[in-house]
């Protein structure tokens, strides 16, 4: 029995988990509700279980967004297609310590359909404190206008935003949204490789709404 638990293990362990666990009192966007996480009813007080109450905006932690956070006729987070974060992801490395730039994205060959994930130093640096860092590394409005033109079907960013706190947050989720790219935000992608993966990726089924906490998996493609 044991041998056959060892033989099944390893597959999954395969697995690996780029979300971010969420906490009362966490980093959050500046203008957005803050998470609270707490016990509501509780064993070691006498209630018959534990229950929990739990409190955040949707643009919290790792979540997605959908056209609708941006167009007023857009697609809610309930409507997106499983297909889109369910597949072969390739992780992209970058090195630029401010964003993300048509001239570093050129080598890459980008296709169209492709899941893209971006890591940068945003993924070592940014998620230590419990602080907004604002100076997170961003994807450029040239890029996601670029990576538009290359009709990929989702794109993730290992911070809050794809766009920059001082850069133009609202044109670059609209080059992307508006162009049918659905967007993981809030990734965080230490502990991975550039390289291709499978990804599974599923955002709370928040019916009508513009975005919603996901929880973010990886998984080698060897060979
Ligand atoms: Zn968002």
């Amino acid at each position: 029995m044991a041998e056959a638990i060892k033989q099944v293990v390893p597959a999954t362990e395969k697995w690996i988990d780029v979300s971010v666990g969420l906490h009362s009192g966490m980093v959050h966007w500046p203008d957005n509700p803050p998470i609270e996480l707490e016990f509501v009813m509780q064993l070691d007080k006498g209630d018959g279980c534990n229950v929990s109450k739990l409190s955040m905006g949707t643009h919290s932690a790792t979540h997605m967004d959908a056209p609708l956070h941006f167009f007023e006729d857009g697609a809610s987070i309930d409507t997106m297609p499983l297909s889109t974060t369910i597949g072969r992801a390739r992780v992209i490395e970058i090195h630029d310590p401010e964003s993300i730039k048509p001239t570093e994205l050129e080598q890459y060959d980008i296709r169209v359909g492709e899941r893209i994930l971006f890591k940068t130093s945003n993924s070592l640096r940014a998620w230590q404190p419990d602080r907004f860092v604002e100076d997170f590394v961003y994807i450029s409005k040239e890029a996601a206008q670029y990576v538009a033109g290359r009709k990929i079907q989702l794109v993730g960013v290992d911070y809050l935003s794809v766009g920059g706190y001082h850069a133009d947050g609202a044109a670059i989720h609209r080059a992307l949204l508006g162009a049918n790219i659905w967007i993981i935000e809030g990734l965080n992608l230490a502990q991975v490789q550039p390289g291709e993966y499978e990804l599974i990726c599923l955002p709370i089924k928040l019916l009508g709404h513009e975005g919603a906490p996901a929880r973010a998996l990886l998984k080698p493609v060897l060979g």
